[in-house]
């Protein structure tokens, strides 16, 4: 996309992130004949195109596909004038405007950008965790649920990714037990009762897990009750870990208000504490967290930053 060796390439709008956030804020720029460039990463699409069925996105009533609709998002973007550029950002600056973003393979500035860099799985934090990452630990069902057909896994969490991505494994393992630090799921109504009434799951409450074991690849889980104390190795092949989700703000610490998870605070017409920033999605929202409502932000940062180059140029 860029030629390193010109000066930076002008943008009126970035998008950074192309996840619902992004391509929703690309297609909105795009309408307004801004003609956005979505500096998308190295692999587009943001978590919802690592989801295996999306049953709550209107329109599809029969659900779709996370990675179906993110192509699809990407190509409407695209119909209307937007540009992907495959690059990770490295650097912005938000200091001077225009503002600076920096990427993996050259230097842009924007008369406007908008933030739209979703958030990343929590990690438990526990010894074997990091070390058997992609030898039986994994964040991602959709991705690597395949490798554990006829196997048991473990499912860590109790919110609504635990529960959809247990039910998703039950496709392919023979047993899914969720391991639950409490004895009440966060979970919605509609998947605690699938996942309940489902004979391959089961459920340990008020456990912790405190080690993944394993040789070469992972064996078992050290769990402890936190109510008896009492601690056991469950044997398992593979664990998977959906314990929440931090904002992928690191870029504009120091630069940007944000509250104290890295969550880039906005106003209701998605402004950033810069004029002329704009953020949506995870990077902004760590309460709604819905494709739907993601991608409606980005939709509004997008309206905003028409409206703020309308007003600047
Ligand atoms: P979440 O709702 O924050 O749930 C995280 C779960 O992990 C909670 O059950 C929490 O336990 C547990 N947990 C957190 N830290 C832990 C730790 N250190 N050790 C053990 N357990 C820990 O996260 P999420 O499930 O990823 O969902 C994020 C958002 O996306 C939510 O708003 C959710 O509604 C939404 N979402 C919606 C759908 C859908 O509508 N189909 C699908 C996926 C996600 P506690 O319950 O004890 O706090």
């Amino acid at each position: 996309m860029f030629d390193q060796k010109s000066s930076p390439q002008h943008e009126k709008v970035i998008v950074l992130g192309s996840g619902p956030a992004g391509l929703s804020a690309a297609l909105y720029a795009a309408r307004a004949e801004l003609n956005p460039l979505v500096i998308g990463g190295i692999e587009p699409g943001g978590q919802a195109s690592l989801t295996d069925t999306i049953e709550n996105y209107p329109g599809f009533p029969d659900g779709v596909g996370g990675a179906e609709l993110g192509e699809l998002f990407q190509k409407q973007a695209e119909k209307f004038g937007a540009r992907i550029a495959y690059e990770m950002a490295t650097n912005v600056d938000l200091k001077v405007h225009p503002f600076s973003v920096t990427t993996d393979s050259g230097q842009y500035k924007a008369d406007s950008l908008i933030i739209a860099t979703g958030a990343s799985p929590i990690h438990l934090n526990v010894p074997g965790e990091k070390e058997f990452t992609g030898k039986g630990v994994s964040y991602c069902a959709t991705c690597d649920g395949w490798f554990y057909k006829g196997k048991s896994v473990a499912v860590v969490g109790g919110g609504d990714s635990a529960i959809e991505e247990a039910l998703f494994l039950t496709r392919f393992a023979s047993s899914v037990t969720i391991i639950h630090r409490r004895d009440t799921l966060r979970a919605g109504a509609i998947l605690q009762k699938r996942a309940k009434e489902h004979p391959s799951i089961s459920f340990l409450w008020n456990s912790v897990v405190e080690e993944v074991q394993g040789d070469t690849k992972v064996s078992g889980l050290r769990v402890k009750n936190v109510i008896t104390g009492e601690i056991n190795t469950l044997p398992i092949d593979g664990v998977f870990i959906f314990i929440g989700h931090n904002p992928n703000t690191g870029l504009f610490s120091g630069q940007l208000d944000m509250d104290e998870k890295g969550v880039i605070r906005v106003n209701t017409m998605l402004e950033t504490s810069i004029p002329g920033v704009f953020a949506a999605g995870e990077a902004a929202d760590s309460h709604f967290r819905q494709v739907i409502t993601s991608a409606g932000m980005g939709a509004a940062a997008a309206i905003q930053a028409t409206h703020f180059l309308e007003n600047h140029s």
